[in-house]
């Protein structure tokens, strides 16, 4: 027990890019998977309105009444939003597509930018005993990924092993910066992962290569390899931990989030 963080306050950590597609839901999803399978209780946010992780999840259409967008906007507690999953440890604030107008209606509050920060606030967050707290971003850097950014403590932003991975992260960048100069001067970027990697094929390591020389310790040293397992789990509702635990995909975010894990424990030392 001694070795964990203090089970008091969340580490809040918003899974961030602009591009969709790069793994930023599967992550969210795997990387809570696997911190809750090292026994820590971790809650998934599902900030985007396609709420891809509720699915991913096993969370049923039907039982999204409350969701992020009443948790925003009509100031329904944190306790009424929160839902447990299949998985021990593991809870989630589901999202519909609500979510999606949630960003024009909050543009005349003068607050619009707190509105996750004030919801873990307002019923304190830290009374839930969560050790982590992952925001899955909608593929945009609208209000609601700042949001995520001025609830967070950090920024995990997956990265495609694809051609023009590097393009859009100077602008995820600048919004970190100037969520700091506004906002949250203490946002950190928790680090770069690289996802659907396949070692074989030169582009990955090109995309490697470049990241490591051009961004250096903040990619992790974890890869998140391409794999089918990765791909199908959503479809039975279930992490990739659950539904391969031995699948290279599985084992890959055991060791993302052991690399976390460990990084926090050094900070926290
Ligand atoms: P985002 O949330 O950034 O839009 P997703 O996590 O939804 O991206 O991933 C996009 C697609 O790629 C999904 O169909 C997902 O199943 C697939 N995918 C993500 N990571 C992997 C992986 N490591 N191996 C195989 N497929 C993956
Ligand atoms: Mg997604």
């Amino acid at each position: 027990m001694s070795d964990r963080l203090p089970p008091r306050r969340p580490q809040i950590i918003a899974v961030a890019n602009q591009k969709g597609g790069v793994g930023k839901t599967t992550t969210s999803i795997n990387l809570a998977a696997a911190m809750a399978e090292e026994g820590l209780r971790v809650l998934v946010v599902d900030l985007d309105p396609q709420g891809n992780a509720s699915t991913g999840l096993g969370i049923d259409r039907t039982d999204r009444n409350l969701t992020t967008y009443e948790l925003l906007v009509d100031d329904v507690s944190l306790a009424d939003v929160i839902q447990p999953t299949q998985t021990d440890g593991l809870s989630i604030i589901p999202a519909t597509v609500d979510l999606s107008s949630a960003d024009i209606e909050l543009l005349s509050n003068e607050k619009r930018s707190f509105l996750l920060y004030d919801a873990l606030h307002r019923d304190e967050i830290a009374g839930f005993g969560f050790n982590y707290v992952l925001i899955d971003c909608p593929p945009s850097l609208n209000l609601l990924t700042v949001n995520a950014m001025v609830a967070a403590d950090s920024v995990l932003v997956p990265l495609q092993s694809e051609f023009f991975a590097l393009e859009g992260l100077s602008q995820l960048m600048l919004s970190v910066r100037e969520v700091r100069q506004t906002a949250n001067p203490d946002l950190r970027i928790e680090g770069i992962v690289l996802t659907m990697y396949d070692k074989r094929n030169n582009l990955s390591l090109q995309v490697e290569q470049d990241a490591r020389e051009n961004l250096g310790e903040l990619v992790f040293e974890t890869l998140i390899p391409r794999n089918v397992r990765v791909s199908e789990a959503p479809s039975f509702a279930m992490p990739v931990l659950s539904y391969d635990p031995k699948s290279q995909g599985a084992m890959a975010y055991r060791a993302l989030a052991r690399e976390i894990m460990t990084k926090h424990k050094k900070m926290a030392a």
